[in-house]
């Protein structure tokens, strides 16, 4: 393939959608696949709408994923500024360069001018008023006026934007790689604002100037972005920029998990899963989100997850590390119709993720979670523990969630257990198990295991008798690791204080 350039050209609107990453992902698997380069551009000309933190937010989640940038703002690169606000002085120039070739005119008609036409004309039963090419003619624009009336309102310094001149009567074809030939009615398209009041560009005319500038070759980007590639198309022929357009490549909407309709930041609240990478504090209870990563998920599993929303490998396959994903990726493979959000899935993912990680590559993760209820263990303890309980979490919190008895005292029985399985009048039995353990020297998994049988064949008992005691004994709860191992890693002293004390609250809840 000819040199791959592709960009992720993000608005620092407010959090980054999983939606975003997902884009961000696609064009990261292309350009490593073809030997390309992944460009980060941060579209932040409309001042309205940025907000303070979006750019430091999206940076981070794209490296949490493992996506940084070749290019873009702090990433280096030969074609920066890689912020479209830092470049805003040239985009003027080039909207000025299409009025010259009568490609894009002035329209001098103020916001309230138009606001009145539009109310005029939804008066009139017609409530989708456009400025296009039917009603240009009409309107206070160069179109319309004479060149001496066109001049006097530039000297007088009156407010005008730019707009594209759509042209009548033509189609305008957009090849898409995924969706094949679609084509627009270029009287269906309204004469888009290039260049606004303000001197700033608009999404449109900025986008295309970059994308040109940056000598993109693939845009690669959501499906909500489709109608607006036929005015980009129709830029590119009036720079005469036709053969240097890049290919372009939309990409389906991710669905709700119920599959009807599209996955909003708000299922996310409503449902209490995350929709966004990283969590994000916009200052009100509506603009904060929680994390895939805050959550508790592999980056790993989050980029296999995001993946396979819309793209296929055509195998059987789902576990793939980066580099297999590299290799296997292609925009052939990617759908075209709406990819559902599986939060079961995410799970499952990141559950393999984590019964595949190394033992010494979770102690690190491990020991975050504890040491956020204060405690910690040595890199020993917590590999052994990591064993242990690798096969039976979901995410990072539950190393703690559903092994916390590992780090500090039993806070509860399983009253099930206790009715069922203690009996008082066994209580000197069980004190002499703690005897026998108390004998042996080496306190490994095997040897308690040998002991608590020789135990239970003294003492004509079965395994129902003395096991669901000692796990409750020491954990409190019937789920957890093998109980032998368990008490090996728990050590001598420890499981023999805990089962003595649980003794005592198993007699005290019979007795009351
Ligand atoms: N700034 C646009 C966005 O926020 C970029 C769309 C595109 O990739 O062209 O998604």
């Amino acid at each position: 393939m000819e040199n791959i350039r592709v960009r992720f050209a993000p608005s620092p609107t407010g959090a980054l959608h999983i939606g975003g990453v997902r884009t961000a992902l696609y064009n990261y698997l292309f350009a490593r696949k073809h030997g390309g380069t992944f460009i980060l551009r941060i579209e932040d000309t409309d001042q309205t709408r940025y907000i303070k933190g979006a750019e430091a937010y999206i940076i981070e989640a794209l490296e949490w994923c493992g996506f940084t940038p070749d290019e873009g703002p702090g990433f280096g690169g030969d074609y920066g500024p890689y912020r479209q606000s830092e470049r805003k002085d040239m985009y003027a120039a080039f909207a000025q360069q299409l009025v010259d070739n009568g490609k894009a005119y002035y329209a001098f008609d103020t916001p309230e001018e138009l606001d009145a036409i539009r109310e005029a004309e939804k008066e009139k039963g017609n409530h989708t008023f456009k400025y296009d090419s039917k009603v240009r003619a009409t309107l206070n624009n160069s179109i319309r006026l004479s060149a001496n009336e066109v001049q006097a309102k530039l000297d007088a310094g009156e407010p005008y934007t730019i707009r594209l001149k759509v042209p009548e009567n033509e189609e305008v074809k957009v090849n898409d790689l995924i969706r094949g030939e679609v084509i627009f009615q270029s009287n269906e398209l309204d004469d888009k604002i290039l260049l606004k009041a303000d001197g700033m560009p608009t999404y449109h005319l900025a986008n295309i100037v970059d994308d040109h500038a940056m000598k993109i070759s693939h845009v690669i980007r959501g499906e909500e972005w489709l109608p607006s590639t036929a005015h980009h198309v129709l830029l590119y022929q009036a720079f005469g920029w036709e053969n240097e357009m890049p290919k372009f490549a939309h990409l389906p909407l991710i669905l709700k998990p119920t599959g009807k309709g599209k996955l909003s930041k708000r299922d996310g609240a409503k449902l209490g899963i995350p929709v966004f990478p990283l969590s994000w504090d916009g200052g009100t209870p509506d603009d904060s989100f929680v994390g895939f990563r805050e959550f508790g998920f592999d980056p790993g599993a989050v980029r296999n997850f995001l993946a396979f929303l819309g793209w296929n490998p055509g195998t059987e396959q789902e576990i793939f590390s980066e580099q297999e994903l590299i290799d296997a990726f292609s925009i052939e493979k990617i759908g075209k119709s709406g990819a559902r959000f599986d939060w079961d899935k995410a799970q499952w993912f990141n559950q393999q993720y984590i019964i595949a990680s190394d033992n010494k590559a979770l102690v690190p993760v491990i020991r975050k979670e504890i040491q956020k209820h204060g405690h910690d263990a040595s890199d020993d303890f917590l590999a052994a523990f990591a064993e242990m309980m690798k096969e039976r979490v979901t995410f990072y919190p539950d190393f703690w969630e559903n092994a916390y008895y590992f780090f500090e005292p039993v806070k509860e029985y399983d009253p099930k257990t206790i009715r069922k399985k203690w009996k008082p009048e066994r209580r000197p039995l069980f004190e002499q198990l703690l005897e026998r353990f108390d004998a042996l020297e080496d306190y490994t998994g095997e040897n308690v295991k040998a002991t608590v049988e020789a135990f239970m064949a003294d003492n004509e008992l079965k395994f129902g008798d003395v096991l669901p005691i000692m796990r409750v004994g020491v954990s409190g709860t019937m789920k957890g690791p093998a109980v032998f191992d368990m008490m090996a890693l728990l050590g001598k002293e420890e499981v023999n204080q805990r089962l003595r004390k649980a003794y005592d609250v198993m007699d005290e809840a019979h007795a009351s």
